[in-house]
């Protein structure tokens, strides 16, 4: 039996897991009983929200329409947003081709794009795919011009198809047979397995996704990972059709599956590792994977009935199923005993927010998000920081660099200007301009991250009537005029509200953070300064005016004033409040820094 292993990728939502579903259908790997809409998000939070967080890999086999020769097809839908490009470079690594799909009512994304280069750059096979022609807006013809002039891929050799009908699958299963190339690896050889993934299972351990690219494995094997140093026992081995299922037979040369070894911990495996024989190693392990890079950091703290060991539990768990985000423990004095967790994004950290809570049952109050800093010191020593909180004393910095991302907009042709000038709000230098098609534009800028982290993309989804998408990649480090904004009251600095601004901003920034935190703490007996300051230099301040005595009392009487105070106090008992000073902040006020609101 013939073996072709690929990937599909695409811009999100262009339709990469309901075109699994009808392959899995159409394979019959999937009965029509067990059959809902996109099989492969298993985890609650994907099928909600309607987007693949995690690659999942199948196998399945095949029956050529036109030969009648057997193959089998080994396949990973893979995630289609940014913050998950890693997760799509993994699996590329593990196939021969790639299945990219662009949406016939949307045409070429900007994660089109960025996925289809990873592909071109792992060395894959592409096959470009047409979906949803069954929509009356499809522009199929238009759509496969566009991948054309835009990816250099023939616009001839684009498949049409429906995920929701049906319509094509056959011919683009057949393509695969025909157009991928089988893998190449010799059974013969000492074995050479890439782990390109990981799952944690309660009662299993570690199980460890394998591409075989040399040799072969069996249950019993003792097998090293060449990189970490250690030996197993394989106990169980199999393959994915859809479900994990066990084989007796060895897995050889080409083939996809999984292993599990009594490994007893997620960070004993690492991903882009090689799985080899103990007894006959092969001389040197594949090239593997360069680190996921942690792009934003924040902190958590518990909140409400919560307790720190409780959250710790919480994040200790939910990390042996996602080794992309960091964890250490952090103090603040405002919050308390914390994390400092990094992740590949924004989307990954309210993915990881979400299912910390709702997996652990914990509740949470984090920090404003930041980037990672390199603070160049006097001594010329670098130093990495990912909290405002530990920048040096400005008299031992010589200068502050932040990261720079390389962003490609595509957009519609009437919002060109306005994004422009969005771009150039937020520091942003112009790259190039180029014409997708008569009615839509490629856009390239550098732009700082901490610019584009908040709410670039939503405002470039109004600007554009949610044509516009976006797509970056880290450049590297520059210099520039930052400064640490500290917040304080009632003369008091609160560790966990300060940030990391440009000077030129930093006053518009402060002023629109306090009127948000204006919002959010009572009343006291007393007037509350609110200030933001630069190095002690005061940039903004606003003021929380004191409460009236016995107002309520005048307007009411007794009995009624009673009542509600006790009304209020309850409230107050659930709304959980960190004492600063004299003066009590409500939790919500430090998630006022999340959004800058501008
Ligand atoms: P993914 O983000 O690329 O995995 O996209 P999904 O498979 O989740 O699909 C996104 C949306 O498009 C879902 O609502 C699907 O039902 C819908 N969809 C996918 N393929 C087709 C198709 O061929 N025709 C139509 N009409 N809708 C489709
Ligand atoms: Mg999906």
């Amino acid at each position: 039996m013939e073996i072709r292993n690929f990937c599909i990728i695409a811009h999100i939502d262009h339709g990469k897991s309901t075109l699994a579903d009808r392959m899995l259908q159409h394979t019959g790997a999937i009965s029509e009983r067990e059959m809902r809409d996109q099989v492969l998000d298993e985890m609650d939070l994907e099928r909600e929200r309607g987007i693949t967080i995690k690659s999942s890999a199948v196998s399945v086999d095949y029956a050529h329409s036109a030969t009648g020769g057997r193959y089998e097809l080994n396949f990973i839908d893979t995630p289609g947003h940014v913050d998950f490009h890693y997760e799509v470079s993994r699996a590329l690594t593990a196939c021969e081709g790639a299945i990219l799909v662009v949406d016939a009512t949307q045409g070429v994304e900007a994660q089109t794009v960025a996925n289809a280069y990873l592909a071109v750059e792992a060395g894959l096979e592409i096959i470009p795919v047409v979906n949803k022609i069954d929509l009356p807006s499809a522009r199929p013809e238009d759509v496969a011009m566009e991948i054309e002039s835009v990816l250099g891929l023939g616009a001839d050799d684009c498949i049409f198809c429906s995920a929701k009908t049906g319509q094509g699958i056959v011919e683009l299963l057949d393509a695969i047979c025909d157009r991928l190339p089988g893998p190449a690896g010799d059974a013969a050889k000492p074995t050479q397995a890439l782990v390109f993934d990981s799952e944690y299972d309660d009662y299993r351990g570690v199980i460890t996704y394998l591409r075989l690219f040399n040799g072969r494995l069996k249950v019993g094997d003792r097998i090293r990972m060449m990189r970490a140093g250690r030996t197993y026992n394989i106990t169980e081995l199999g393959k994915f059709t859809p479900r994990m299922t066990p084989f007796k037979e060895p897995i050889e040369a080409g083939e996809v599956g999984y292993m599990v070894a009594a490994i007893k911990s997620l960070e004993d495996v690492n991903i882009g590792d090689t799985v080899t024989l103990d007894a006959r190693p092969a001389p040197e392990p594949l090239p593997g994977y360069r680190e996921p890079q942690q792009m934003v950091f924040c902190d958590f703290y518990p909140a409400g009935e919560t307790q720190f060991e409780a959250l710790r539990d919480a994040v200790e768990r939910l990390h042996l199923n996602d080794a992309s985000f960091t964890f250490q423990p952090q103090h603040s004095d405002a919050l308390g005993f914390g994390f400092r967790c990094g992740f590949l994004g924004m989307l990954h950290m309210e993915i990881i927010q979400e299912r910390l809570e709702r997996e652990s049952g914990v509740s949470l109050v984090q920090t404003a998000p930041t980037v990672t800093f390199q603070v160049l010191l006097n001594t010329g020593e670098v130093v990495e920081i990912t909290n405002p909180a530990d920048l040096p004393d400005m008299s031992r910095v010589r200068e502050i660099r932040e990261p720079i991302v390389d962003v490609e907009i595509i957009t519609p042709n009437d919002g060109i200007g306005e994004i422009m000038r969005l771009c150039e709000s937020r520091r942003g230098v112009y790259k190039r301009q180029q014409y997708l098609s008569e009615t839509r534009q490629i856009l390239d800028y550098e732009l700082p991250l901490s610019e584009i982290i908040y709410d670039f993309y939503d405002k470039l989804k109004s600007i554009t009537r949610g044509y516009g998408t976006m797509d970056y990649t880290l450049k590297g480090f520059r210099a520039d005029n930052l400064a640490r904004m500290d917040i304080l009251i009632n003369g008091q600095p609160v560790d966990a509200l300060s940030t990391i601004v440009h000077r030129d901003k930093a006053e518009q920034r402060g002023r629109a953070l306090l009127g948000r935190l204006k919002k959010e703490i009572d009343r006291h007996m007393f007037e509350i300064p609110l200030q933001a300051a630069i190095g002690g230099r005061i940039i903004a301040r606003e003021s929380i005016r004191a409460m009236r005595k016995n107002v309520t009392a005048k307007c009411y009487g007794g009995d009624v004033t009673r009542k509600r105070k006790l009304l209020e106090k309850q409230k107050e008992g659930k709304r959980r409040m960190k004492r600063i000073g004299t003066v009590d902040i409500p939790q919500e006020a430090f998630m006022a820094v999340l959004d800058p609101g501008e």
